[in-house]
């Protein structure tokens, strides 16, 4: 069997795992089960720049990791991919900060990393590349005479070619993906505005199959939805339900419904709107105050990104306002914290929460929604509140599905949900269970590989 090689802009190095291997690694670590190569960035900002790749062995998996140098990270991390491409791809043109030596940044890591990993690959291997971050990486690898199987995942959300055309130089990072045997998107929806972008803006006509011609012979763009590994996370809920950590959070609750939100620190989240609902509904609804506590866990992320700095510090004002105008002396509504924590911890907490909120703006999947899923007790189970805008949407209908855009609806889903009968709990939780157990990590990494194999 030919060789599975992973790359992708961060690499979960054994040394670092645990607390802080989220959803995404998790998932994509599948790939690797027999063994494999995973190629990228160490996380390691070093001056001398991109010295040699160092390599660790551990179950069957290379580890192989370059460090970037200071203008690497400002350019390429910082600058073009979390500072134009995230946000353009959240549907956020408002937000963009474009700069050209970003984008040069931008092209000259991705030909570091091609000539790293072009150095690394043996003629069979099956090459997989990760995210935004890498867009171009395939490209650089055939310009180096690379042949193998080239197949690209992109994680994040597609926009409609409208929004597209207003990327600089959009045409060049789009004719990128062309080098690529498959394409991955989340949903049918990104795949299908990936698509039109494609021919919009490079002329391009696309196949009904999603086939399209290049000029080095054909490539295709797939929906190919990526899920967690359910089985897992639904026993590690269930351990923790016993944890010290889930019971000190019960004994504060004092039998109040837990609301829970858990997310990266970041304006496609939707914070907030969400922030302004739980406002409405204390307001709107006065039986639901004293009786909910509604916990936000939102990880600090991307802190060197000035657009992260302003959101932290408009939610640090909303929690504050919120607490400040309803809190009583033996009780909070909001309980807002910014440091991460372990997942089996989150998998207790998901377990003991009535109502998960997952609201955001835009959101490439969303995997916190499967993982309150994937964690509820089916005899007592919680409500998810889940954005159509989120690609989890696009198979979990049973949700309560609303527009993040309007608080007010996500306020009325909040009071549906805290007052939802037992035996309607049951039956939604029943049904999206089914999906997530159906559309796992497992099988998202087996149909992909299985498309790039053919
Ligand atoms: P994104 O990839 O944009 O961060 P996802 O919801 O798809 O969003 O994946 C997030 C992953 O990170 C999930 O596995 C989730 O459990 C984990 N995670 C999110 N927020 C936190 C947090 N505050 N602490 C620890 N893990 C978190």
């Amino acid at each position: 069997m030919a060789r599975v090689v992973i790359v992708s802009n961060r690499v979960p190095v054994p040394t670092e795992r645990g607390a802080r291997a989220g959803g995404l690694a998790v998932g994509i670590a599948d790939a690797l089960k027999d063994g494999g190569l995973w190629f990228g960035w160490s996380g390691q900002i070093s001056a001398s720049a991109r010295n040699p790749v160092r390599k660790i062995e551990a179950d069957k998996i290379t580890y192989a990791t370059i460090d970037l140098n200071q203008e690497d990270y400002d350019r390429f991390y910082v600058g073009y991919a979390n500072s134009t491409l995230w946000p353009l791809l959240h549907f956020r043109l408002g937000l963009i900060d474009f700069k050209r030596e970003d984008l040069d940044g931008y092209f000259s890591v991705n030909r570091t990393f091609a000539a790293a990993l072009a150095l690394e690959l043996e003629p069979d291997d099956i090459v997989w590349i990760h995210d935004y971050h890498l867009i171009p990486l395939g490209a650089e690898l055939r310009r180096l005479g690379v042949r193998n199987r080239l197949g690209f995942f992109l994680h994040i959300p597609f926009v409609p070619a409208s929004l597209f055309s207003a990327l600089p130089q959009g045409e060049k990072l789009l004719r990128a993906f062309l080098a690529y045997d498959v394409v991955g998107l989340q949903t049918e929806e990104h795949r299908r505005d990936f698509l039109d972008a494609v021919k919009q803006v490079l002329g391009t006509e696309p196949g009904a199959d999603g086939a399209f011609v290049t000029a080095d012979g054909t490539s295709r763009a797939i929906a190919n939805p990526i899920g967690i590994d359910a089985r897992g996370f639904a026993a590690m809920a269930t351990k923790a339900e016993r944890s010290t950590e889930t019971k000190r959070l019960l004994s504060s609750l004092v039998g109040r419904d837990l609301v829970i939100g858990v997310d990266r620190l970041d304006y496609s989240k939707g914070l907030p709107n969400r922030f302004a609902a739980f406002g409405k509904l204390l307001h709107d609804h006065p039986e639901h105050r004293q009786k909910v506590s509604y916990l936000q866990v939102a990880a600090k992320s991307r802190e060197d990104v000035s657009e992260y700095q302003a959101l932290r510090r408009e939610l640090d004002r909303k929690a504050g306002n919120i607490n400040g105008r309803y809190a009583e002396f033996d009780w909070v509504p909001l309980r807002y914290m910014t440091r991460p924590m372990s997942r089996a911890t989150l998998a207790g907490f998901y377990r003991a929460a009535k109502v998960a909120l997952v609201t955001p703006l835009r959101d490439g999947m969303n995997l916190v929604a499967k993982e309150f899923i994937a964690a509820q007790d089916l005899n007592d189970p919680g409500v998810l509140i889940l954005s159509r805008f989120a690609g989890a949407a696009e198979d979990l209908s049973e949700a309560l599905i609303v527009n993040p855009y309007d608080p007010g609806e996500i306020t009325d889903a909040m009071h549906q949900a805290l007052t939802m009968p037992l035996e309607e709990r049951r039956d939604r939780m029943d049904r999206l269970r089914a999906r997530v157990f159906t559309i796992t990590a497992e099988s998202y990494c087996r149909n992909f590989l299985a498309a790039l194999a053919a």
